[in-house]
């Protein structure tokens, strides 16, 4: 018999690699292998700890303590900042908006003021919380428009949010004016630095030309920070800072309401695991502030070199200056982006397809770490290769009776039995080779993608849940 160990790393082998600076999503890669090992061992020392009781387990409050104090240090925070170690992005983000709406138990409707751009974590924090969203369109460069933010902003707004930067185009919105109108109507402002938080201090000390948008900013409220992003960390977690105690008062939860224990909770989870919070200091202390501008120097070089090899092909196109780690391309009208990332997948490079938005195209995106410096000549020349086989595929069809079916149908009014035929139709179930009750995910993506693209955002969030509810299906003796 093989032992578990083994055989899951065969599993594992099937998946997307986490090193090697050819997954330029998801992942995010310091290519150093004693960085990856510390930060595994103290993963798994502190596996079986339990961050629910700081007092029981004082290593990890300390932990916690020096963790948000090198965060606040990075982040031009003032002396009365404070801080929570989270699971990640999003719960840091679901904490902001829980406590910005219980901030104000008087508004009975509270809305928060999102550049159209904003992680979609707001989303699922304002159908979590009730807070409702309104969406600002950003302009032609995807930076938020402060003006027309402030112009939004209303009795009921509780939280106004900025990015540094966005994810999907990696440019970092004018935190300094949005900041400033949401002060002068004593409403939070939130920057959502989950992916260039640990990043971007330094590519200003690098000298680059970064907008300012740290707490050095007036006005900014709080900020949400990964760990397992751009700090290199063990998946699980994120930093959330806010500038006052009393802002942090709410994002607090106590129960006494019960005959166990008084629970007493500064995140959402109750029980957690002290490994990802020991694994993130761990590397923090690893790499230090030396490493992380060498990290830095390395990450943003590779951009530039990237950043300069695109422009050198005609068929491709940087949509916006970068003001960080992320690149959003476009392709003209010869290829199809789609097939890009396939024709990328096919040459052991992965790069996420970005559904067209607001009038905007699909685009390709990369994360770039600085594990991928050593590789950029590799990664171009894949890119070129990439694109030639895509013009030569030519463009991708959609079967235009399943287009006309997932655009003209309104997704509440389909049967389980609808989304069975429309999951297969589109090639995301019932693919040649599977087995009875099995899903094959396809190879090759850009046909499901090319769908998923024409469908309206209710469609394709509709379709997606219903493949994922029989993608998850429980495997049984
Ligand atoms: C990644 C990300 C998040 C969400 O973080 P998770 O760690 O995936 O939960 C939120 N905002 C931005 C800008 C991000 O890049």
């Amino acid at each position: 018999m093989t032992d578990a160990l083994t055989q899951l790393r065969e599993l594992q082998s099937a998946d997307l690699p986490v090193h090697g600076g050819r997954t330029l999503a998801y992942v995010y890669d310091s290519g150093l292998p004693d960085i990856d090992r510390i930060g595994r061992e103290a993963v798994a020392a502190y596996a079986g700890s339990n961050g629910l009781d700081p007092t029981a387990f004082p290593s990890l409050l300390r932990m916690e303590t020096e963790v948000v104090g090198t965060a606040a240090d990075l982040l031009g925070a003032p002396e009365s900042v404070v801080g929570t170690v989270t699971s990640g992005g999003t719960e840091s983000v679901l904490l902001a908006v829980q406590a910005a709406r219980d901030a104000h138990p008087g508004v009975e409707r509270p809305r928060m003021v999102l550049p159209s751009t904003a992680h979609a974590a707001f989303h699922k924090a304002a159908h979590y919380f009730g807070v409702e969203p309104v969406l600002v369109p950003v302009g032609p460069d995807f930076r938020a428009d402060p003006a027309a933010m402030a112009a939004a902003m209303d009795d009921r707004t509780v939280l106004v949010v900025a990015s540094a930067p966005s994810y999907a185009h990696g440019v970092v919105d004018p935190v300094t004016a949005i900041a400033a109108a949401a002060a002068e109507r004593g409403i939070r402002c939130h920057v959502d630095a989950c992916i260039g938080g640990w990043v971007l201090p330094y590519a200003t000390r690098l000298g680059r030309d970064v907008p300012a948008w740290t707490f050095a900013v007036e006005g900014v409220t709080s900020i949400s920070v990964d760990l397992h992003k751009y700090a290199y960390a063990p998946k699980g977690t994120s930093v959330l800072l806010h500038r006052t105690p009393d802002l942090r008062r709410p994002q607090f939860f106590a129960s006494a309401a019960w005959p166990g224990y008084t629970m007493l909770n500064s995140t959402m989870q109750s029980t957690k695991s002290g490994g990802p919070l020991a694994g993130a200091w761990a590397v923090l202390r690893s790499l230090g502030d030396e490493g992380y501008e060498r990290l830095a120097r390395d990450v943003f070089e590779a951009v530039d070199r990237i950043r300069a090899g695109v422009d050198e092909m005609p068929e491709l196109a940087v949509v916006s200056t970068p003001d960080s780690t992320l690149l959003a391309l476009t392709t003209d009208g010869s290829c199809d982006p789609f097939t890009v990332c396939d024709e990328m997948a096919a040459r052991g490079w992965y790069v996420q397809p970005q559904m067209s938005f607001a009038g905007s195209p699909a685009t390709i995106h990369l994360s770039v770490s600085a594990a991928t410096l050593p590789h950029v000549a590799e990664l171009l020349a894949a890119l070129a290769e990439a694109v030639a086989a895509a013009v030569a595929a030519g463009p991708v069809t959609v079967d235009p009776a399943v287009a006309t079916f997932i655009g003209d149908l309104d997704p509440n009014s389909l049967s389980e039995e609808d989304f069975d035929g429309l999951l297969l139709a589109a090639g995301l179930v019932g693919a040649a080779g599977s087995e009875k009750g099995e899903l094959a995910l396809p190879q090759r993506m850009a046909e499901v993608n090319a769908m998923l693209d024409l469908a309206s955002a209710a469609m394709r969030e509709a379709l997606l849940v219903a493949f994922l509810d029989r993608l998850t299906r429980p495997t049984r003796r």
